[in-house]
């Protein structure tokens, strides 16, 4: 018999709660964790990325308070005192997740796991052996191989920034570099954004993309569009400067910051052992992340990957509730729980922020054609009557059909990140425009707009 029924290999969202699902149906768990329990989310993602968002938007707010009568001058936060107030925070929920692991009986082993064979692992030589294992080692960030590139830093180093730069370069387009940029420049940094192409969040609905680039410059941040970074070099003094493709350079800055994605991260994990000797081994996609099928399972009988290394949605509730609804499928007897990737709502924190769910306009002109019937609305907030700073909310309802089904919801502007949430049940719902068109506004809120669009 093997040593237990489950080993989780990361103790990251999705592993946690893969893990702990498990154990609460009995099953017998170990949790292979190499780094800090809670994984990127709680350490360098989320969770301190949002305490320094609510640090900028106080920034933001301090700088809408004369408007409101409030005598205020334009102050800069201590990075410092900032930074320690966060790691101790985070220090925190370090501890209640080995906490919560102990009290729902999950093993817990420290160390680097790597599979030894077929249902069999060792984690920093002490074998286990479990009829099921998951792996959920999540993702890192990627640096380009360029030369001079390890003279900047990732999101992870952003965390461990002592002090704020004076001048940062932040080169990418996706959601990881808006909020960073957002932040930088709120604090007090002179932001440089680097993009490869014309425009940022790509993958989103383009009017979200288009609206946060305007709104970006609006706050001063410099956006150096058609970017390719071909090196970086320390310029002296300890300052940076890219060199991109074309012969232009960026810099002089204090820092530069790689956000141009995230790969698996499978180093060392010696997947190839996996698999029986002769057959099939754990595959994975073009990208280089695990294969999976719609229930988590790899190539490999046996062998599950939930969360970023599966390469789906890289969100932290998707890679709970992945965890999750795995183990309610094997422990659970609900054998075809699964999640439905469809619909996954989600917030860029940029300044406003960005709520998006559903289709963008073009992919759902791309599934519907014609019968696609799209709701703008463009205005400024109550908020901002009275501040310097006007910045426009934008709404987009995308609709789908004779019956109008909202198959899409987005929102820049203040209250974006709180209102999207209910709109996303409607969404998953199956609510049509008439069902919003139905429902009572609440006054004065931005939420209103979305149910009294004409
Ligand atoms: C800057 C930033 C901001 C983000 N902001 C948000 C946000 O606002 N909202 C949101 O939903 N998502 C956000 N994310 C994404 C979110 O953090 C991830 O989607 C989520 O953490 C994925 O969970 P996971 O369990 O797949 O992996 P992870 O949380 O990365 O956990 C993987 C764990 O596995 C461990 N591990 C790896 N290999 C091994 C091994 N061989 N043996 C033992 N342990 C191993 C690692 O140490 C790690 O702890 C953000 C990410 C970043 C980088």
């Amino acid at each position: 018999m093997a040593d237990y029924d489950l080993i989780v290999i990361g103790g990251g969202s999705g592993g946690l709660a893969c893990a702990q699902r498990a154990a609460e149906y009995g099953a017998r768990v170990l949790l292979a964790e190499a780094g800090r329990l809670g994984g990127t989310c709680v350490n360098v993602g989320c969770v301190p990325k949002k305490l320094m968002w609510n640090a900028a938007e106080l920034a933001h707010g301090l700088e809408d308070a004369p408007g409101y009568g409030f005598a205020v001058e334009g102050a800069v936060p201590d990075w410092a005192a900032l930074k320690r107030a966060r790691d101790a925070y985070v220090l925190r929920l370090n501890g209640i997740y080995e906490r919560n692991l102990a009290s729902r009986k999950v093993e817990l082993a420290r160390g680097y796991a790597r599979f030894t064979g077929p249902g069999a692992v060792e984690i920093d030589g002490r074998a286990a052996t479990a009829a099921h294992i998951v792996i959920a080692t999540g993702g890192r960030p990627l640096v380009p191989e360029i030369p001079g590139a390890r003279l900047g830093i990732t999101s992870d180093g952003f965390f461990e920034l002592e002090r704020r730069p004076g001048r940062v370069a932040v080169v990418g387009s996706g959601y990881i570099a808006v909020e960073l940029a957002g932040i930088f420049a709120a604090l007090g940094s002179r932001v440089t954004l680097a993009i490869r192409g014309e425009a940022v969040l790509r993958h989103f609905e383009r009017m979200l993309g288009e609206v946060a680039l305007e709104m970006m410059r609006g706050e001063g941040i410099e956006v150096v569009t058609g970017a390719s970074a071909e090196s970086v070099r320390d310029s002296g003094g300890g300052a940076l400067e890219i060199g991109l493709h074309d012969g232009r350079r960026i810099g002089p800055v204090d820092a530069v910051l790689w956000a141009i994605g995230r790969g698996p991260d499978l180093e060392g994990l010696r997947l190839e052992r996996a698999g029986r000797a002769g057959g099939r081994g754990v595959e994975l996609n073009p990208y280089g992340f695990v294969a999976t099928d719609p229930y988590q399972a790899t190539s490999v009988a046996g062998v599950y990957a939930i969360g970023d290394v599966s390469g789906r949605l890289q969100l932290t509730p998707v890679a709970i509730a992945a965890g999750r609804r795995l183990s309610d499928r094997l422990f659970g007897g609900q054998p075809e729980r699964h999640l439905d990737y469809r619909n996954v709502p989600t917030v860029i924190f940029g300044h406003p922020p960005i709520g998006t769910v559903g289709l963008s306009e073009a992919a759902a002109r791309d599934l519907y054609g014609d019968e696609v019937k799209v709701y703008t609305s463009a205005f400024v907030p109550l908020y901002h009557a009275l501040t310097a700073g006007k910045p426009r909310v934008h709404l987009k309802l995308v609709t789908a059909g004779p019956e109008q089904r909202v198959v899409g919801v987005h929102v820049i502007g203040k209250g974006a990140d709180e209102l999207l949430q209910g709109f996303a049940v409607a969404v998953r719902m199956g609510a049509t425009k008439r069902d919003f068109d139905d429902t009572v506004a609440i006054h004065p809120t931005v939420a209103e707009e979305l149910v009294t669009m004409r």
